[in-house]
């Protein structure tokens, strides 16, 4: 008897997987701005048009790519990030899956401008819906850029799905305040329907924060500091009477990656323990650095939970580190004055 079973054109195995990857617009910003980084690119410039519906665009002056290698990225399992196993112990780039622009062609229309230093003519190509479609010699920058337009051309259902601009753009901004977060040494520009969000110059961490967030975060911000064998951690918490009643500004970067985690984020409760108002909630910008293979980033698809080896030891030492950076600035508990 015949076997039915068959492998998977590409194209289809790509479009399956890009239902992983890419759940809206702000899953295609973030792996387009962390290529970006992983470039190593020192300015950054994000476009969007209608929350991403119709363009998202990343511009890097990062290293570019070779006319091979502008048509090898969209292939799967295709990176420059890692070659073998062990490597993926020992990870200083964002990217390593080789899943995302093959995801992305395969649901989109996608235009690639690339140049590398060295070459005197850069790449230009089209591909869509996973079929390249143009490929030309073209004088280009140094760097890349990648536009991904009609998200979701090939899957009706999950074009239906999006939510309002407002609701979408939301998520874009998340997106670009992590990454823009995690690298205060890259220059950031967002512009959204022609206008300019943000304008986000290097600087240091303070500096960052501060021209992500508002002027007036500044005087918010204490910072925190603790190195141990373990992890070091630097970054800032925010003073008690700042806090807020919803979860707004509480990030985690781990080796430069944002993350979340509820238990980290218990560990910063519990630091606070009788300096917060009943359910008030403190912003903290927390930069934790831990050897690599002591974490295993490769749990979750989009890369925003990591599995620790020494949960425990990383708990108390956020805590107490928290603890006194609080203590150091007299921070006083809260009275019941307005009870
Ligand atoms: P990953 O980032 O996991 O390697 P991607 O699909 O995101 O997978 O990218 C595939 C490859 O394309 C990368 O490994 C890199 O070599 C190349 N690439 C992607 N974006 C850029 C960029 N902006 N500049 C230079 N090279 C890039
Ligand atoms: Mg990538």
């Amino acid at each position: 008897m015949s076997s039915i079973i068959q492998l998977l054109p590409d194209h289809v195995a790509n479009q399956i997987a890009a239902g992983e990857v890419v759940q809206r617009p702000a899953s295609v910003v973030k792996e387009l701005l962390e290529n970006a980084v992983d470039a190593g690119s020192t300015e950054i410039k994000l476009i969007v048009k209608d929350a991403g519906k119709t363009l998202v665009q990343v511009i890097d002056n990062g290293k570019g790519m070779s006319v091979t290698d502008s048509r090898l990225c969209f292939e799967r399992h295709a990176t420059s990030k890692i070659r073998h196993a062990e490597d993926l112990f020992a990870l200083h780039t964002k990217g390593f899956r080789g899943e995302a622009l093959a995801s992305i062609a395969a649901i989109a229309h996608v235009e690639l401008k690339t140049r590398q230093d060295q070459d005197e003519l850069g790449t230009h190509l089209i591909i869509e819906g996973s079929k390249f479609t143009s490929q030309e010699v073209a004088v280009l920058p140094r760097g890349t850029s990648f536009s991904v337009k009609n998200l979701f051309f090939n899957i009706p259902a999950r074009r239906n799905f999006l939510k309002s601009d407002t609701v979408e753009f939301r998520h874009i901004i998340d997106e670009f305040e992590r990454v823009a977060l995690a690298h205060p040494s890259i220059s950031f520009l967002l512009y959204h329907n022609g206008s300019e969000m943000f304008n986000l110059p290097h600087g240091n961490t303070r500096q960052r924060v501060v021209n992500v967030f508002g002027g007036r975060t500044n005087e918010k911000l204490v910072p925190v500091k603790e190195t141990t064998d373990i992890v070091s951690i630097t970054g800032f918490v925010a003073k008690p009477e700042f806090a807020k009643k919803n979860r707004g500004e509480q990030f985690f970067f781990v080796n430069n990656r944002f993350i979340k985690s509820g238990y980290l984020h218990h560990a910063v409760m519990a630091a606070y323990e009788g300096l917060l108002k009943d359910g008030c909630q403190p912003g903290y910008y927390l930069y934790l650095e831990v050897p690599p293979h002591t974490i295993d980033i490769n749990i979750h698809p989009t890369k925003t939970e990591i599995k620790f080896d020494d949960e425990h030891a990383l708990y108390a030492i956020l805590r107490s580190s928290i603890k006194h950076a609080l203590g150091q600035f007299n921070v006083a508990p809260v009275l019941d004055f307005d009870r």
